[in-house]
């Protein structure tokens, strides 16, 4: 049986949004423990170059969320090592229970778990998965020097990988199922620029095709989306880049969702259906989901569950 430790703010969740709500709550002597779960830092951790956030013209995304946990721990919160597998909001406290085995009771939960990748749902990408379908270029682009790879997305994930991909591939084909991008301009120019970057419009890929020995992938199928007519793209890599879903896992059947599992906080606010639990980041945001606009909600959780503990002291 593992410990148990009670705080009056529990944050779960290490990414930009969980390390502002840390640096204000421990500014806010409320003695923050934060839990960083599976990825340290989130989602900024499988990028390269962050060139939006204010301050900083280029920063590494794994070298800010590095400055965001040393800020969070010098302000004095608590940064845990530990992954929640189970949350209780039916009473205060609230419960949490820590893969470690530690129980973390709180007065106040900020929920900052942010998104995970979003995969195609086809029996062959899951196959190769690890085999040579990945959803992070930054993490296993370096296995495809000299080799041709597909990406398949539109945003600015895809186009982001697509161009850090070509530090590697000899040839990168980025599959839409539309005519359109709906990435930044600034990256779409760079895209079309790029001599290795070729671009597949309006299909979708319906199986990854490969070898079993040794498991790898040789090509993938592309369907025509207004002909119907099939396409077999040649490949050692398929990169999935089609966004990314809330990590709501947690708390589906204890809040209020909406827009396919974000977690719904009262406009202006980042008040979630219980008294006591507040959200930030993009778990809760289907809409902007940037590091700044996380970080901002982180603030503004912070803000808010002072004021709740100010209130049911
Ligand atoms: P996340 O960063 O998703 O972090 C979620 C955290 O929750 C993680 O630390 C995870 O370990 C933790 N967690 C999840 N479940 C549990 C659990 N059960 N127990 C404990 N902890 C848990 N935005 C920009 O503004 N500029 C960019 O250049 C940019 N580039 C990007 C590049 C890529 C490849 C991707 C994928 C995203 C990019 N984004 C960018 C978007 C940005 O990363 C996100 O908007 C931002 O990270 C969201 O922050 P967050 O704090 O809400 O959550
Ligand atoms: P996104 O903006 O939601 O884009 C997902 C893309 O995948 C869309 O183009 C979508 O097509 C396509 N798609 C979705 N489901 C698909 C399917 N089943 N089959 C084929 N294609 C599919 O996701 P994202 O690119 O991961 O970006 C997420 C957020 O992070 C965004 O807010 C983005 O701005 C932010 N981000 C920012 C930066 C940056 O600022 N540099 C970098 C990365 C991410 P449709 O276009 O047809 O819908």
């Amino acid at each position: 049986m593992g410990e148990t430790r009670h705080s009056k703010v529990l944050i779960i969740g290490s990414g930009p949004a969980g390390y502002t709500a840390a640096v204000y709550s421990a500014r806010a002597m409320l003695n923050p423990i934060l839990v960083q779960g599976m990825q340290p830092g989130g989602q900024l951790t499988i990028t390269t170059e962050v060139e939006n956030w204010p301050g900083d013209t280029h920063v590494q995304g794994p070298d800010l969320m590095i400055r965001m946990e040393e800020h969070a721990r010098a302000m004095g919160a608590e940064v845990v090592t530990d992954i929640i597998t189970s949350l209780d909001l039916s009473k205060r406290p609230f419960v949490a229970t820590g893969d470690s085995g530690t129980t973390y009771t709180a007065d106040a939960v900020i929920l900052a778990t942010g998104a995970q990748a979003r995969w195609l749902g086809l029996p062959s990408e899951e196959k190769f998965k690890g085999f040579g379908v990945s959803a992070c270029a930054t993490c296993d682009g370096f296995f495809y020097r000299g080799k041709e790879v597909v990406v398949i997305g539109g945003g600015n994930t895809a186009v982001e990988e697509a161009l850090f991909l070509t530090n590697f591939a000899t040839k990168v084909t980025l599959i839409h199922r539309r005519d359109s991008l709906r990435a930044e301009k600034i990256m779409q120019d760079r895209l079309f620029k790029h001599p290795k970057i070729q671009l597949l419009w309006n299909h979708t890929v319906d199986e990854v095709l490969g070898t079993d020995t040794p498991l790898g992938v040789t090509a993938v199928r592309a369907l025509d989306v207004n002909t119907g007519a099939v396409t077999d793209v040649p490949c050692d890599g398929f990169f999935v880049a089609i966004g990314h879903a809330p990590a709501s896992e947690l708390v589906k059947d204890q809040l209020e969702l909406h827009n396919g599992g974000y977690v719904k906080v009262e406009p202006g606010s980042t008040r979630t259906s219980i008294p006591g639990v507040f959200a930030a980041g993009d778990l809760t945001d289907h809409v902007y989901r940037q590091a700044v606009t996380s970080a901002g909600m982180g603030c503004m959780a912070a803000l808010d569950a002072e004021r709740f503990l100010a209130e049911h002291a």
